[in-house]
């Protein structure tokens, strides 16, 4: 059981009031909220810390690099990983996607076959399509069903010798579905193709052991865990990130450099060029252990009652189609109300100051699928309460009523 008066008194921006009613924040798949335990955390490494790290020889730099090689620990063991320096520390998602998908440039040729599934978002397509460019490998989709599934069937018809690589989110941010990655990933493994998981939007619900799922890349955004935004982390097996080129040069990365040759640094700071988000670093480390002191299971459990909450509540209001059924499912709800405009549903929510996010979500394929230009999306964090839900539903009522 969680202590929801204890845990909202932690979130300050919930305190906040919008438009003249109080916040009701329905927008957590974009990016969650940051409780005052890692505010503090921020504030007080530019109050006390503040130094580049790696190379100082003073106080400040010693303390502030213990500070973030603790933190690439905390992330290690929450995910589990075998060695602490097969995390690399990144700008986010993002940015670690791009890193496997250029490194594996040198890897893949022509005619070489990669597989994505159609519910991604377009940070898991995009820098995959500019892979496949520029090495003429093909890109193959695993198709989704009206539930907004993966139909593993045609998955298993894709795989073959030709296959490289799987990508594939954990929990789909447009519709909630959770993908059955250890079965993907088995599957991959058997034809000896190696797997990206994109975690974005599992490891705010879930602990995902990536050693237990024997995943070869595993990818995730601190900020969607309560974490600032601008940093991330890339898992990936040893030997792979042994494999892989180092993805941008400069600083840090380097073990010796001359004009003739320069060689790399080992793991994890090959993938490290630069100065990199010191701060935001040690804020994702402590945004985990904020999240573990709760516990992940506690925080499962409850958003599953606030999303069947919701659906219920939803579901009985005429006209209002909700995207994706599965029976695995997050705390996300993707709906429309007849042929009214997401955009202006959303308008009125925020006037009476709840946010939603409306519009494809980064995953137009999936609007595609279904034929339609967008959807009204509500995601629930363990923060988020069933009165809010309440406020949230007859805002609905309200606005289908001013708008159809
Ligand atoms: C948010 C999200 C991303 C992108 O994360 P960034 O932090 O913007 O890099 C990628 N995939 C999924 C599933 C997401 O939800």
């Amino acid at each position: 059981m969680l202590n929801l008066d204890k845990i909202r008194e932690d979130f300050p921006i919930l305190n906040r009031n919008v438009n003249g009613k109080p916040l009701v924040y329905f927008d957590n798949a974009a990016t969650s909220q940051t409780p005052q335990q890692v505010i503090d955390v921020i504030v007080e490494y530019y109050s006390k810390y503040n130094a580049n790290i790696h190379r100082g020889v003073h106080t400040l730099s010693q303390e502030a690099t213990d500070l973030y090689e603790q933190a690439r620990i905390k992330i290690q063991k929450h995910f589990n990983a075998k060695h602490s320096h097969e995390i690399i520390m990144t700008s986010g998602t993002t940015h670690s996607i791009n890193l496997v998908a250029n490194g594996f440039s040198s890897l893949l040729k022509k005619g070489d076959e990669v597989i994505v599934s159609a519910l991604e978002h377009h940070s898991n397509i995009v820098p995959w399509q500019m892979l496949c460019e520029r090495t003429g490998a093909i890109l193959k989709v695993i198709p989704m069903n009206e539930q907004g599934e993966l139909i593993l069937s045609d998955y298993d018809a894709l795989l073959s010798e030709q296959t490289q690589l799987v990508f594939v989110n954990h929990i789909s941010n447009a519709l909630g579905t959770i993908n059955p990655i250890k079965t993907i990933i088995e599957k991959a493994h058997q034809v000896g193709a190696a797997v990206l998981v994109d975690g974005a939007q599992s490891c705010p619900h879930i602990v995902p052991d990536v050693q237990a799922l024997d995943v070869d890349f595993y990818v995730a955004s601190a900020h969607k865990m309560c974490g600032p935004t601008g940093v991330g982390m890339l898992y990936g097996k040893e030997a792979w990130l042994n494999k892989l080129p180092p993805y941008q040069g400069g600083g840090e990365m380097i073990a010796e450099v001359t004009f003739e040759k320069t060689t790399y640094a080992d793991l994890p700071h090959k993938f490290e060029a630069g100065t990199p988000n010191i701060c935001g670093g040690i804020a994702f480390g402590a945004a985990l252990d904020y999240m573990n002191a709760i516990g992940f299971q506690a925080i499962a459990s409850y958003e599953q009652e606030l999303l069947d909450y919701a659906t219920a509540q939803l579901n009985a209001i005429d006209g209002l189609k909700i995207y994706g059924s599965s029976s695995h499912k997050a705390s996300v709800i993707s709906f429309n109300i007849e042929s009214i405009h997401p955009y202006d549903i959303g308008t009125i929510l925020d006037k009476m100051g709840i946010a939603v996010r409306t519009g494809h979500h980064c995953a137009q394929p999936i609007m595609d699928f279904y034929k339609i230009p967008g959807t009204v999306r509500a995601s629930f964090a363990f923060y988020n309460t069933k009165d809010e839900i309440d406020v949230f539903v007859s805002a609905v009522k309200k606005a289908k009523m001013m708008l159809s």
